[in-house]
């Protein structure tokens, strides 16, 4: 288990100060004029070399992604767009970061702005995180008002500016380029790619869009050396992780954790235990909605990183991890994510606007047993349509957990649908 002494947040809770002289006092902003110091190569090699990959769900490598900016500017600025637009369901992480440990994001925010030739950085925030919001915004006042960002970052001569933009609640904003739209002040439409952000992203420049968390390590790892970042974790799948574990645990908590950690260790050591024991598990969805489900079983050997999860047919995601016990019905939990992707889909291609209703409507359904046995597999045809047919990714989102389901609870969505045509009630979902 992760010490203490290893944890990059250190106030992921509150119990602490988290005003400029508080995170001062736990070690961040410390030296940052220094490390800037050494120029923007140095430090995309040093991210590079730690093995970070990004924390909003892809888990693309971070210090390449940095190193795609280009090195010299043609005379158009370049961006860093920091998305906060934590909207997946079961995924509360970055909130905590920005409401108790604000400083490590705005210092973040200068330090890989620098590594990318970037004078401006837009944090996106979502809608409904207004404490958040005010939090972070106190944050970066503060900065500005200690010379940490604004003229002459932290002495360095590097002009820097940080603006927090404040979105309205779509979930579907939470997509790189949608984002960069609605920032733009445009409909939050994902956008086609290429061209991709580092070419043409935020006013058509180039910019690079990255998660909270991604960024908000950054300086720890520039102060403690990659080394020491990726001795946690298997190949790969280095570093320390932010888990938000909800569901059918004892207790449902945020934690930071190294990765790779065993699913059981995550759930013993820090949740205290699934509700009603082990053998009460019924299905995990380890990354946040929109990846797969997993059985209870096959979850238990299986540890939390990237490699791991994609081997028992899931992904580690946003490492929201929902736990479901015996009492869950599988088929209505299914069924209300694909409500929810439904409502978000933004419309513009249609086998996402008519494929995640047409899936939401057959799961509905399926949820009382009200359907023919072969329109478990049509509907995995129609979700196999849907996947990797349309221009964003919440296509994917809405077919995964479906697929899930089918995958893994086929037995118990054949039931039902026997259960309701020979009368037996036992079986059928409870209202
Ligand atoms: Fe919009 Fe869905 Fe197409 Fe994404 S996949 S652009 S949300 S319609």
């Amino acid at each position: 288990m992760l010490t203490d002494q290893d944890r990059i947040f250190t106030n992921l809770y509150g119990m602490h100060d988290r005003t400029l002289k508080g995170a001062q006092a736990r070690g961040h902003w410390d030296g940052t004029g220094k490390l800037l110091q050494n120029g923007r190569d140095w430090i995309v090699e040093q991210v590079k070399a730690s093995g970070l990959r990004g924390r909003g769900g892809a888990g693309f490598p971070t210090g390449l992604k940095w190193s795609f900016m280009p090195k010299e500017s043609d005379g158009r600025p370049a961006y860093l767009v920091v998305n906060a637009d934590e909207s997946e369901p079961g995924t509360c992480k970055d909130r905590e970061i920005m409401r108790h440990d604000p400083h490590t994001l705005v210092e973040g925010c200068l330090i890989a702005s620098f590594a990318m030739g970037a004078h401006a950085a837009y944090i996106y925030i979502r809608g409904e995180y207004i404490r958040e919001r005010e939090a972070l915004q106190a944050a970066i006042d503060e900065a500005y008002d200690a010379g940490l960002i604004g003229r002459n970052a932290c002495g360095s001569g590097y002009d820097f500016d940080l603006y927090l933009a404040h979105g309205a609640g779509a979930y579907i904003c939470g997509e790189e380029t949608a984002l960069l739209e609605s920032l733009e002040g445009k409909k939050g439409m994902p956008r086609m790619k290429p061209p991709f952000p580092a070419g043409a992203g935020l006013y058509g420049c180039p910019t690079t869009v990255n998660n909270v968390e991604s960024i908000a390590v950054t300086p720890t790892i520039l102060r403690r050396g990659p080394e020491w970042f990726s001795s946690f974790g298997r190949p790969n799948n280095a570093g320390t992780k932010i888990y938000a574990i909800s569901g059918h645990v004892n207790n449902p908590c945020v934690v930071e954790d190294a990765m790779s950690i065993p699913f059981e260790e995550l759930i013993e050591k820090h949740c205290g235990g699934i509700r009603g024991g082990w053998n009460n598990l019924k299905a995990v969805i380890p990354g946040g909605s929109s990846v797969p489900c997993v059985r209870g079983e096959n979850m238990r050997e299986a540890v939390m990183d990237f490699d791991a999860l994609r081997e028992v047919g899931s992904s580690l995601g946003t490492a929201a991890v929902i736990v479901m016990d015996q009492s869950t019905d599988i088929i209505k939990a299914i069924w209300r994510l694909s409500k929810f992707y439904k409502h978000e889909s933004c419309g513009q291609c249609t086998p996402c606007r008519e494929g995640t209703g047409w899936m939401m409507r057959v799961m509905d359904r399926l949820v009382r047993g009200e359907a023919e046995i072969e329109e478990i597999d049509m509907l995995f045809d129609v979700s196999k349509q849907v996947e990797g047919h349309t221009i964003c990714a919440l296509g994917d989102a809405a077919a995964w957990p479906v697929q899930g389901l089918i995958r893994n609870f086929r037995d118990e969505i054949e039931d039902r649908i026997k259960a309701q045509k020979t009368g037996r009630v036992s079986a059928v979902a409870a209202e």
